[in-house]
């Protein structure tokens, strides 16, 4: 069985059958565009043996391609209104699982072993815009083993993750994403390609894990609170930005000795330093 959602009246047939309400709250917009369906699958390079897990199905459309390439798929959708309607848009596909449950509350890593032996897995969605960072964030940092994440984003934030220093949408994203993965864009994606249209323009990325991590640092966890703490305050220079934060006990003394040491001057600012430099920084403050 092809695939068939993704054409706009077949989706519009399903939303009248079973008088499906939107809601905003869980950033709902359905792709409608088979071209850009089929780019996010070839984006994602998925093939016979991969296992997938899907953030957000919706009524199922992404769902159907990724059955129909995959090994097997497992979707978590959060609004228990979908999930009668995905038991009928993917009755015909016997690989799909979908977990009716907050993604942010499912144990990932946990999932990865049980269903494909702790070998990496690909993550593919169509992601509610309103928490990309903290789904992002959370497969990275809690350790679920990816080997690749392809994802429908906000332009802007697409933008953010491949940015380096220079760029106004260079930040703590830019850094983080790169620390874990290389990315790319794949696509820019307009707004009538989804129902409901949304407000902003989005962007298919790809971000492949790296093998090798770019940078060694001695405290991973300190190199991303200093990182943070610097961007925190973008118009202050770094040495001030690390004094005033929260997030770190460092005296004045210790943060400009640290900053001469690496050979900067005491005016630089944090966004123009880059992840190998931060890392310098960071091991500087160790000693
Ligand atoms: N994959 C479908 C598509 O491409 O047409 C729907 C994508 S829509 C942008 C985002 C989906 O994520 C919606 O179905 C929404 O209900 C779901 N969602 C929102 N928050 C979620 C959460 N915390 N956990 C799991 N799913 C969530």
């Amino acid at each position: 069985v092809k695939p068939w959602l993704g054409e706009p009246q077949n989706t519009i047939a399903v939303l009248q059958k079973y008088g499906f309400v939107f809601q905003k709250k869980y950033g709902q917009n359905f792709l409608i565009d088979p071209h850009v369906l089929d780019k996010i699958v070839a984006a994602a390079g998925i093939g016979p043996d991969d296992f997938v897990v899907e953030i957000g199905p919706g009524i199922g459309t992404l769902t159907q391609y990724l059955a129909y390439a995959a090994r097997s798929v497992c979707a978590v959708e959060i609004d228990k209104n979908l999930i009668p309607i995905l038991e009928d848009t993917l009755s015909d596909y016997d690989n799909v699982e979908v977990i009716n449950n907050d993604v942010l509350k499912v144990d990932l890593a946990a999932l990865a072993k049980e269903k494909n032996n702790g070998r990496p897995i690909k993550v593919v969605a169509n992601l509610p815009y309103y928490i990309t960072t903290p789904i992002i964030m959370g497969l990275f940092e809690n350790h679920v083993p990816v080997d690749s994440i392809t994802v429908m984003v906000q332009k802007e934030v697409a933008d953010r993750m491949q940015t380096g220093p220079g760029s106004k949408d260079y930040g703590a994203l830019s850094l983080a994403v790169q620390y874990y993965a290389e990315p790319y864009i794949v696509a820019n994606v307009p707004p009538n390609c989804f129902m409901p249209r949304p407000k902003v323009g989005s962007a298919v990325i790809r971000l492949t894990r790296h093998e090798v991590m770019p940078v060694e640092t001695k405290n991973e966890k300190l190199m991303f609170s200093i990182i943070r703490a610097s961007f925190n305050q973008r118009r202050k220079t770094l040495a001030n930005g690390l004094k005033n934060s929260e997030l770190l006990h460092f005296s004045k003394e210790e943060i400009e000795a640290a900053i001469t040491a690496c050979g900067w001057p005491l005016t630089i600012r944090g966004e123009a330093l880059n992840l190998q430099e931060f890392a310098r920084l960071t091991d500087e403050l160790c000693k």
